[in-house]
């Protein structure tokens, strides 16, 4: 209406749609904040992400925002004008919040400008076809959203087709994750699958299945690698990959270490595979 386009002055084609919300018993603003809990997030389908450049990205990447929330900084920002205009013509709701609102969502004292709630996405496993080189990272029960989120990041570095969630793990989408993943969550498919289905569906898998295990029995350089699909499957922090898992695999790896620990942090792990893995489709020329 044009009394909002006088109050908010901005170019925004709907603006209607804006709204300015600066108290924390707001309704919308609690139920943004209910996102921090997976029930809620679950419930709605969707999720937090914050940073303009991550909210750009993942728009440019067709991801469907619900809600944009910047703060007061933001205003007057063409990036962020722009992006809310985005919002409003893909039918999102758009809010201008102060400092303390926008801390309040994402749980920080520095809040970024700019916090968008995006559609939830992931894929089921069924649909997915692993052809050529394609890489696929496969996660047993990952707890740990550090751990996830990084995994996350370092598959997309490296060129991963997808991330496999097998058996209940850490939520993607929670703020700890997304916010470790840099951006990638947008960028690198995600899967979830039970064990069962999961076993089920490698039987019409044709590629390498390749385990991580503390007992494996070949040195992870010494597996060709190139020429087929492969699945890199990584065990659970507490307990590694059960049998019926490290069973399936057409090879159990396993990187050389010294030192005191008994093992490796398990995205350490998952980076060290990937790029091992991934050692001759990745060049400098190719890449960033
Ligand atoms: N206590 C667990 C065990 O006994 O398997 C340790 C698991 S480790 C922290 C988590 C995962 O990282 C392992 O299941 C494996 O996938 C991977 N990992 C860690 N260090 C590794 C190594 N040296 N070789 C191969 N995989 C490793």
């Amino acid at each position: 209406t044009r009394h909002d386009d006088r109050q908010h002055g901005s170019s925004i084609a709907r603006p209607g749609k804006v709204k300015e919300v600066t108290s924390l018993t707001n309704p919308i603003v609690k139920d943004l904040r209910s996102l921090a809990l997976k029930k809620f997030r679950d419930q709605q389908g969707v999720f937090l992400a914050e940073g303009l450049k991550l909210v750009i990205d993942a728009l440019d990447l067709g991801w469907v925002i619900k809600t944009l929330v910047y703060s007061k900084a933001g205003k007057g920002n063409s990036l962020v004008e722009q992006v809310a205009a985005r919002t409003i013509a893909k039918g999102g709701d758009v809010l201008e919040v102060n400092e303390k609102v926008i801390s309040a969502i994402t749980r920080r004292d520095n809040p970024q400008m700019v916090v968008g709630v995006f559609e939830q996405q992931l894929q089921p496993l069924s649909a997915t076809r692993a052809q050529g080189n394609d890489v696929y990272v496969a996660l047993d029960r990952v707890r740990d959203p550090g751990n996830l989120g990084t995994i996350i990041r370092t598959a997309d570095a490296a060129g991963a087709k997808g991330i496999i969630l097998i058996g209940d793990t850490t939520d993607p989408f929670s703020l700890e994750t997304v916010r470790a993943t840099m951006g990638s969550v947008f960028a690198v498919p995600l899967i979830r699958t039970s064990e069962t289905e999961f076993l089920s569906w490698r039987k019409g898998f044709s590629g390498l299945i390749v385990g991580t295990h503390l007992k494996g029995a070949v040195d992870y350089r010494t597996i060709p690698y190139g020429g087929k699909p492969v699945i890199l499957l990584m065990g659970n922090e507490q307990q590694g990959l059960p049998d019926t898992l490290a069973s399936t695999c057409d090879k159990l790896a396993r990187i050389p270490q010294e030192g005191r620990a008994d093992s490796l942090n398990l995205a350490i792990a998952t980076g060290v595979m990937l790029f091992e893995i991934r050692r001759e489709a990745l060049t400098l020329d190719g890449g960033k």
